[in-house]
């Protein structure tokens, strides 16, 4: 037996911190001992809908996490006692999109968390494809929160429209778990980084590393991003806000510039703006996770030292429900960890 943070029904009183049968390892599977994982918005979504994820109940929550291997069959690439990241989901390796590389698009893939059992458990057990090896020296912390946020947010800078040296990067809300990352992300790569964010205390925080702030509360937005790079607008607009933001991220594109959305925290169905659309000739793109290739290559960067994840606070398992309090937190900024071992 193991203690996991298991969804029984829908809810916050539906979370229970609770002894389960520590899992099965089919054959090319790895088990994994956990060692943290990472609270994100996915779980409150699947604690208080779950709608349009194919999934039954109970459920363990959590989606991505970090942990070390406790038994796998040789040849398979890791083995047991090494630290390893949690890709974070169970991908078929056989479709057409598997076999082109771009996992996320997997027609049978099973996402921890949201289709089966996840990562806020003692355990897990994943198939040895979705590891990957990294050093056994690194902040845990940190490592915990890479699979998922700072995944998204890779694909979502790099991915679509790449943000480089030179260009203009707008990033929508930026206190969020992904909205953060992607602003570390595009500062990595030398753009020109741009937050809307509230109060002056983020801004201070923005400001100290070198990105320009918006106020959002007070500030037309489009107008003080077209003020700020001399009427020409931002090549790339990072917006998980939704329908609330929306509107003032079109409007704020350079011509020819992208949108890029992973979410719609404040509502789903904005005005299309078609007509601005195709006469500035703007593209917009939705982006979930990211592939192997791009989750190697993100842990090999912060490795590198080429950012460090910003952690608000850390937790332990049985703390999940407070730290699900704390995602919703007006002063939170960065990502919440679940320390698990
Ligand atoms: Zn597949």
């Amino acid at each position: 037996m193991m203690k996991a943070v298991v969804l029984k029904e829908r809810g916050a009183a539906g979370v229970s911190h609770e002894e389960v049968p520590t899992p099965d390892r089919p054959f090319g599977w790895a088990r994994v001992r956990m060692l943290a994982a990472s609270v994100n918005r996915v779980d409150l979504y699947m604690r208080d809908s779950g709608a349009g994820i194919t999934h039954a109940l109970p459920m363990t929550m959590g989606v991505d996490g970090v942990g070390e291997i406790l038994e796998v069959d040789p040849g398979a690439g890791v083995a047991a006692g090494e630290r390893v990241l949690l890709y974070p989901g169970d991908f078929c390796g056989a479709c057409r999109h598997c076999l082109a590389g771009d996992q996320p698009l997997c027609r049978n893939i099973r996402i921890l968390g949201e289709h089966r059992d996840g990562t806020f458990a003692e355990q897990v057990s994943l198939p040895a494809r979705s590891l990957v090896k990294i050093r056994p020296d690194g902040n845990v912390d940190q490592a915990a929160v890479l699979g998922v946020a700072y995944l998204t947010a890779w694909r979502m800078v790099f991915g679509k429209a790449p943000a480089g040296p030179g260009s203009v990067v707008l990033v929508q809300g930026a206190g969020g778990g992904v909205s953060y990352a992607a602003m570390q992300l595009a500062r990595m790569a030398g753009a020109r980084v741009i937050v809307t964010t509230a109060g002056e205390e983020k801004r201070a925080h923005f400001r100290a590393l070198g990105v320009e702030t918006i106020d959002y509360r007070n500030t037309d937005v489009p107008k003080a991003v077209l003020s700020l790079t001399e009427g020409e607008g931002a090549d790339l607009v990072i917006d998980n806000v939704g329908e609330r933001t929306w509107s003032a991220s079109l409007r704020s594109l350079a011509r020819g510039g992208h949108l890029v959305t992973c979410g719609a925290t404040t509502g789903a169905h904005p005005s299309a703006d078609i007509q601005r659309l195709f006469v500035r000739q703007l593209s917009v793109h939705g982006s979930t996770m990211g592939s192997m290739e791009e989750f190697r290559r993100l842990i090999r960067a912060w490795e590198a030292g080429g950012f460090a994840p910003l952690i608000d606070s850390v937790f332990s398992l049985a703390d999940v429900p407070a730290a699900f309090e704390r995602l919703e937190h007006p002063a939170r900024m960065g990502k919440i960890v679940i320390r698990i071992a």
